[in-house]
């Protein structure tokens, strides 16, 4: 069996190094599991909004602008909706809703959500295995000013205004890893955290006692790299969250959430004064250039983070 290479991804900051993996490792040396935290179902459909993101940024259908959809949708499908009294909050794409429209079905056929993502991946000619954290649903529900609300509805609707005071992971404890990312917690020679929001990304994955048990006991590398940029986040509420939440917004802020779990810790050169305060955590800290504009900046920051765990 190959080498492998384990990373662990949100949607638009975890594509973006996932791609840069995927540029330079071979489809049998990568594995990508992907945050499933953020499901919902819209006009009864099964949503994955990050493993969305993940297969088409390798599909290369990705919309830039956007971070998530497809790159020239259209909207036609979601405009007749609203005219049927739908709420329609949540923007679907008439070509992203086939995506939807397939994986419902292909559940409802009986297979599981590493089985539909796989069809779904092979047909959109994504080579690199991309798979859920886990087939069991978990659901990432915000305690915020207007109530209990799930991530998209935070996320989307509320464009992540509403004050957050706590964040729970609901049917994560009783969660198994998907199988082929058990595997890649027992056989990976390097692992890498991509750069994904540390609550509303990595947490569910960090929630699942086997995927947090796999890490601790990781035989190779782990290497997490930093989704903030001189304390803040590069988009997204990363840094309002870890802020309402208590922790220090900060690179430093991020490196203790991984305490225990983390062998290097990749921080911008902006972040370098910080470097003393990761390492005295038991980490190693590394500054690197790690904002991913260009394709060229995803592949150097990938092949610096593989060169770190070892690869
Ligand atoms: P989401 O599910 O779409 O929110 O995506 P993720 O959780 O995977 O990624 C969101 C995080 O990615 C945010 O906290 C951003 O700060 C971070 N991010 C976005 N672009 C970059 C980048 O180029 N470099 C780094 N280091 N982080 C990034
Ligand atoms: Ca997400």
């Amino acid at each position: 069996m190959a080498d492998k290479v384990l990373a662990l991804a949100g949607g638009v900051g975890g594509a973006k190094l996932a791609l840069g993996l995927a540029r330079i490792l071979e489809p049998d040396e990568l594995i990508i599991a992907v945050n499933t935290g953020d499901d919902d179902c819209f006009h009864g459909l099964n949503v994955s909004p990050d493993l969305d993101t993940v297969m088409y940024t390798l599909a290369g259908l990705a919309n830039p602008e956007t971070g998530w959809g497809l790159a020239g949708d259209t909207f036609q499908a979601l405009e007749m909706l609203r005219r049927y009294g739908a709420n329609t909050w949540f923007n679907l794409g008439d070509r992203d809703l086939a995506t939807h429209i397939r994986r419902t079905q292909l559940l409802r056929e009986g297979a599981n959500l590493s089985q539909a993502t796989a069809q779904l991946c092979r047909s959109l000619g994504v080579r690199h295995q991309v798979v859920p954290m886990s087939d069991d649903p978990v659901s990432t529900v915000l305690t915020t000013s207007l109530g209990e609300l799930p991530m998209q509805q935070y996320f989307v609707q509320h464009k992540s205004e509403p004050k957050v005071t706590a964040v729970h992971y609901r049917g994560a404890e009783q969660a198994l890893p998907a199988p082929a990312l058990a595997q890649a917690l027992s056989d990976a020679d390097v692992v890498v955290l991509c750069p994904s929001n540390p609550i509303l990304s990595l947490g569910p994955m960090l929630a699942i006692p086997g995927i947090r048990q796999g890490l601790l006991n990781a035989a190779g590398h782990t290497v997490v790299v930093s989704p903030l940029v001189g304390g803040a986040a590069l988009r997204g509420p990363a840094a309002k969250l870890m802020g309402e939440l208590g922790h220090q917004i900060s690179s430093l802020g991020v490196a203790r959430m991984y305490l225990g779990l983390c062998d290097i810790f990749v921080i911008d050169h902006q972040d370098a004064a910080l470097a003393a305060e990761i390492d005295a955590l038991g980490m190693r800290a590394v500054a690197e250039s790690i904002i991913m504009n260009t394709e060229d900046d995803k592949i150097a920051l990938a092949r610096r983070v593989l060169d770190l765990g070892g690869w």
